[in-house]
């Protein structure tokens, strides 16, 4: 089923996860035991994320440097399928234009094609470490919407090579990103948002947000999208911390911002089993305050860790 299907047929919020496939060699009952204890919830919809190579440096037995092609978490359709075969669940799996060319593009979305796969969220994906800016490389997408407009393309039937007659339609429903606080690259949140807007108008039919930490950000940024023309469902995305790492990584790696009082009431905390606390009821206000003004769903990023996360669903939904 069609995440646009499930959001317009739902009598009432519901939650969503995100979760990230296993470090190369990792196993993948872990992402299964992560799973599990969410889904008495009974989510819709569960989004696996999708992570691009990367180059590395290193040092060869002759002392030497070698750049090395790392990919460090693959399989992400073959465990979004993995999921569906196993739970009840629609899954969502990212597409990242960001380091493919579209023919490879075209490739991945003919396998969850195959695979049955409906959904998928269209992303462009962040600069390599050590990049000071995305660049793309040469024939590859500057923007997300140039994905989401060939995505529509495979939707009309139209692949790539355009001397193949009668190709099958393929049937995706499509979510991309937003950024309550701003994407970081972008001058103003205006223009992030006319920069949204063609997105939407590209075919995505609804939003899902960065994580965020304070409900007022997401609501100003929901009635500047409203008056931007945005029509589609923005479904919220929350994080909750739960170690006093989190306030140093997750503004870092997420450009976003953490309220002084949540920083104050975690930096109080004596311990991290204290912050998870903290942390909980933090995400416990926002979501049900989000519910309460008309979040169609609360979509959670797990990052591996579902224990969390159930406390606080459990509390809300
Ligand atoms: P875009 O929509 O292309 O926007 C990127 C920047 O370009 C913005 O600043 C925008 O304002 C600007 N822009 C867009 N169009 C124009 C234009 N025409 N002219 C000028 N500027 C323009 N990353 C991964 O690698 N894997 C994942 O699985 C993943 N999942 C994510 C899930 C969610 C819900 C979110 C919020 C982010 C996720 N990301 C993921 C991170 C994402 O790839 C980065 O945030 C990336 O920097 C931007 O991606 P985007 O699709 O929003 O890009």
């Amino acid at each position: 089923m069609k995440v646009i299907d499930i959001l317009d047929q739902s009598t009432r919020p519901f939650c969503s996860f995100e979760l990230v496939p296993p470090l190369r060699g990792g196993d993948i009952r872990k992402i299964h035991a992560a799973i599990e204890p969410l889904m008495e919830f009974a989510p819709p919809f569960i989004n696996i994320t999708f992570h691009r190579d990367e180059e590395e440096l290193r040092p060869r037995p002759d002392g030497s440097i070698a750049r090395v092609v790392v990919t460090k978490r693959p399989g992400s359709v073959a465990l979004a399928a993995a999921i569906m075969k196993r739970f009840p669940v629609e899954v969502v799996p990212h597409v990242v234009c960001g380091g493919a060319t579209p023919h490879q593009i075209e490739n991945t979305l003919i396998d969850l094609h195959f695979l049955d796969i409906e959904n998928v969220m269209a992303l462009r994906g962040d600069p390599l470490p050590g990049q000071r800016a995305f660049a793309p490389a040469e024939g590859e997408y500057r923007y997300c919407r140039e994905l989401v407009e060939q995505i529509q393309r495979m939707n009309r039937g139209q692949y790539l090579d355009d001397s193949i007659a009668d190709a099958v339609p393929a049937n995706f429903c499509v979510g991309v990103a937003a950024y309550p606080e701003k994407h970081h690259e972008a001058t103003t949140l205006d223009a992030d948002i006319r920069h949204l807007k063609q997105k939407v108008d590209a075919g995505a039919r609804y939003i899902v947000t960065q994580m965020f930490f304070d409900n007022n950000a997401f609501f100003r940024f929901r009635d500047a999208c409203r008056q931007a023309g945005i029509n589609v469902p923005i479904i919220p995305g929350l994080k909750p911390i739960s170690t006093l790492n989190h306030l140093e990584t997750l503004p870092r790696a997420f450009h976003i911002n953490i309220p002084d009082k949540l920083v104050n009431r975690a930096r109080a905390c004596p311990d991290n089993a204290r912050v998870r606390t903290v942390g909980i009821d933090w995400a416990v206000a926002q979501s049900a305050e989000l519910v309460a003004r008309g979040a169609p769903a609360v979509h959670y990023y797990t990052m591996g860790n579902s224990d969390n996360i159930r406390d606080i669903i459990r509390q809300v939904f």
